[in-house]
């Protein structure tokens, strides 16, 4: 199953996407899901209901949590989060919660995640593609993919219509609500995909 794991609606404020229109998009591009991940807030759940949809597509709810270590996708029982843990305190309560931590594009030049959380086993879930990132940016989580055992994945981080889909993520399994979804990314089951033209299309296996 093919979801974009990471989008923004209108909630975020840097965003121009509206939910409806991230909804049809998706079917439009061929997505079994969508998360989205505004900044800092789970406010999504007020405009739409998680889970299948009538057409079948899943959404599953997420936050972007920003800390001054990196950014990082979570998903798991964070609608109260409070919004200034440090990245350690986060990944913590993530951890104790059950719930899963993603290092968000860790190698955009002005939003990195440090180095060592991933090395020291703090965050064992990559972005290894991401559809803001450049190409350089995303290339250089290689150099960890070489030598730590890491689950990568893909999300478009659309702010945008345009956006939306043109990086994902391919689970082995069934994905039908967050649940499933944490379960998919702390067994590494998943990988990413990038698209064509919004034809979505595996380009490196097991990357
Ligand atoms: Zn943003
Ligand atoms: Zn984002």
């Amino acid at each position: 199953m093919l979801f974009d794991i990471h989008v923004h609606t209108k909630i975020s404020p840097c965003s121009d996407l509206y939910v409806a229109d991230v909804l049809k998009q998706a079917r439009a591009c061929g997505l079994d899901g969508v998360c989205i991940t505004d900044h800092q807030t789970m406010e999504i759940r007020r405009h739409l209901r998680e889970g299948i949809q009538d057409d079948g597509l899943c959404v599953v709810f997420g936050i972007e949590y920003a800390t001054a270590h990196g950014d990082f996708l979570l998903f798991g029982p964070f609608e109260n989060i409070s919004l200034d843990l440090s990245a350690i305190e986060l990944l913590n309560q993530v951890r104790q919660a059950g719930g899963v931590a993603i290092a968000a594009h860790p190698f955009r030049s002005d939003r990195p995640v440090s180095e060592h959380l991933v090395r020291e086993g703090f965050c064992r879930v990559v972005e290894s593609v991401n559809g803001r990132n450049t190409p350089i940016e995303n290339l250089q989580v290689e150099k960890w993919r070489k030598e730590l055992s890491l689950t990568c994945c893909g999300g478009s981080d659309a702010h945008t219509l345009d956006e939306l889909g043109t990086v994902g993520t391919r689970f082995s399994i069934p994905v039908r609500s967050r649940n499933d979804l944490i379960f998919a990314f702390k067994n590494g089951l998943c990988h990413p995909e990038c698209s064509a033209s919004n034809n979505l299309v595996k380009v490196r296996a097991n990357v």
